[in-house]
């Protein structure tokens, strides 16, 4: 028997996202809208819309969803803009951000989970994503300047390429750290980079 999935997504955005605090209403309908079981492995669907991350295989997680909400709301997007992710994973937040974002580069370094998030991006017919297989943390100068940067992994410091890889007025949102990681929003203004300290998290480490 299929599971009422739909409900499931709808009572996460609620109890999860909404409840703690994200009122951006183009991420809490992508929340409601992007079919995160099919984001898991199989064994794992009847826990995809837990208030937990995952393990997705090689060693990696999908991230908790109110954590992928948090970052996507941080961004400040309104549609149209170009997005940079590092750490393609599952593809689930890659998803994400390609429902609110006019286009969407991501960048995964284990081959196996770069293959299978294409895949299921694919099927779900979703068309503005480009993929790279490779190391991330050099982002991907040919297609900069971007207007929003995620990293889903944690750098042990601020990567300087990607800063340099924002648009002004382009913002990044980032954990920083090794065991202490904090989530980071750095904003590229005409004079330089502000730089603001968010939210204690702990991410898989950047390869
Ligand atoms: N957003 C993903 C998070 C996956 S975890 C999701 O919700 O599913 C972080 C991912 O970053 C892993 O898939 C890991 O393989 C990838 N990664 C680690 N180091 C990387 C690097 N240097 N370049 C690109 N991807 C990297």
């Amino acid at each position: 028997m299929d599971r009422d999935f739909a409900r499931e997504r709808r009572l996460m955005t609620d109890s999860q996202i909404r409840a703690r605090g994200v009122r951006d209403p183009l991420v809490l309908a992508a929340m409601a809208k992007v079919p995160r079981h099919l984001f898991v492995p199989e064994g794992l669907r009847p826990h995809a819309y837990a208030d937990e991350p995952l393990p997705i295989g090689d060693g990696q997680t999908i991230s908790q969803p109110y954590i992928v909400a948090y970052m996507t709301e941080a961004l400040g997007l309104r549609g149209g803009e170009r997005v940079l992710e590092i750490g393609t994973g599952s593809g689930y937040q890659t998803a994400v951000l390609a429902e609110i974002a006019g286009e969407v580069w991501t960048i995964e370094i284990v081959e196996p989970l770069a293959l299978r998030s294409r895949a299921i991006l694919d099927g779900l017919g979703t068309t503005n994503v480009r993929y790279r297989i490779g190391d991330g943390s050099k982002g991907w100068p040919e297609a900069a300047p971007f207007d929003a940067v995620i990293v889903t992994a944690a750098a042990p410091q601020m990567p300087v390429a990607l800063e340099g890889q924002l648009a002004v007025g382009g913002r990044m949102i980032i954990p920083v750290g090794t065991d202490l990681q904090e989530l980071y929003l750095v904003r590229r203004t005409k004079k330089g980079f502000d730089k603001e300290r968010r939210l204690a998290v702990r991410f898989v480490p950047l390869i």
